[in-house]
């Protein structure tokens, strides 16, 4: 690697991707007329289940919408026991405390910053309804192991694959069932993003069913199939619904964010590599692993920086803030948030306050130039000096 220069401008820690294909269905699916949830909605769930191998897929409105319908759908109620990592986005916990239920925090695996599955186990008591794992920062989590555990026990297995478009497990693409629901994110600091929005994939037609019902008010008639119908149709509400509709012009751009996924994917995977072969040559962090098996999307570029050898990570992130380019702190934990202190988590976590405490993540975008990536990584070696 060459000496880089500082580039004129500050260098983001991610920046969704949209062209001129993005710009021309955003409008023409507004001039169409049908601006909520329609055929735009209807398309892009069929490209997206497509995509990911599984038999239907049910657009919402984020992925916490999404997360808390696949609590309603996998049954969890008052009183229940959701396993989860704490090491996680915070929504992961409060969609199973939405139901009443409560998230029960088990340590991760430091080399994948994934659900350790031994700690799984032991974690089980008579009130377990659930697994949540997630797939974090787009590496999957270890699925073969946690459904043996969750068919042993006659545990309902779900994912948040928030973070996960486009990730391998074993040759199939996160989404297709290796659960009961896989819930993803189309924030924008996400890979492929329609400003808001999220999907549930199933193999099960009854909890698709019951999942479009959920997301508009509990009816059991679409819009969509009302407005198809010559026939007058009258609708009932069968059980308390919710508002999580996606509209048509956020499945306009989905649609063609789908269409260039792949690119996307790829321009992600080069740029990872090229920051692993520079960074792994240092002794001061950890990059990170693919396990044989998985695929990482690398929806974050995450090190781990060994606090005995450098300056803390807050000042390496102020410095490298200094010469223009922004990072932010890894993974955050739960169980640190005022909502869940209501237990001493502490002592069962500490491969989770570690990782939480050492990790950083570092800029990457699908437009990021090599150039831009050595100065991130040259900034790196310099903020991390002492
Ligand atoms: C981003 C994220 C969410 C929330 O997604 P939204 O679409 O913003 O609601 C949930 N879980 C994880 C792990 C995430 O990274």
């Amino acid at each position: 690697m060459s000496t880089a220069t500082r580039p004129t401008k500050t260098i983001p820690v991610a920046k969704p991707f949209f062209g001129v294909e993005e710009e021309q269905a955003l409008v023409s699916s507004l001039r169409s007329g049908w601006v909520s949830q329609g055929p735009k909605v209807s398309e892009f769930e069929k490209r997206f289940a497509d995509y990911v191998g599984a038999q239907h897929a049910v657009a919402v409105s984020s992925c916490t919408t999404a997360l808390h319908l696949a609590m309603i759908a996998a049954g969890i109620k008052g009183g229940d026991e959701v396993i989860c990592p704490s090491l996680s986005f915070i929504a992961t916990a409060n969609c199973i405390r939405y139901v009443g239920a409560l998230p029960v925090f088990v340590d991760i695996d430091p080399l994948t910053y994934n659900l350790n599955p031994l700690q799984v186990e032991q974690a089980i008591t008579s009130r377990t309804r659930a697994i949540l794992a997630v797939h974090q920062i787009g590496l999957p989590a270890a699925l073969k192991e946690l459904k043996a555990i969750a068919e042993h026990h006659g545990l309902i297995l779900l994912e948040d694959a928030a973070c996960a478009i486009g990730s391998e497990y074993f040759g199939s693409k996160i989404g297709q069932p290796h659960s009961l629901m896989a819930c993803f994110s189309f924030h924008p600091r996400k890979i492929l993003s329609t400003g808001e929005g999220g999907m549930i994939t199933t193999n099960s037609e009854e909890v698709s069913t019951r999942l479009r019902r959920l997301r508009q008010h509990g009816m059991t008639v679409s819009d969509l199939a009302r407005h198809s119908s010559n026939k007058v149709v009258v609708e009932s509400y069968d059980e308390v619904g919710y508002n999580f509709r996606m509209t048509d012009l956020q499945a306009a751009v989905g649609i063609e964010q789908l269409n260039r996924l792949d690119d996307m994917l790829a321009r992600r995977r080069h740029l990872a590599k090229r920051y692993t072969q520079e960074l792994s040559k240092l002794n001061w962090l950890i990059t990170p692993i693919e396990p044989t098996g998985y695929r990482h999307n690398f929806q974050s570029y995450m090190i781990r920086l060994l606090p005995e050898r450098v300056a803390s990570r807050d000042e390496i992130m102020q410095r490298m803030l200094d010469l223009g380019i922004s990072t932010r702190r890894g993974i955050m934990a739960t169980h640190f948030e005022p909502p869940y202190a209501d237990r001493d988590w502490n002592s069962l976590l500490p491969e989770t306050i570690k990782a939480t405490a050492q990790t950083l993540i570092l800029p990457l975008y699908h437009l990021m130039t090599e150039e831009e990536q050595d100065w991130v990584i040259q900034s790196l070696v310099e903020s991390a000096k002492g």
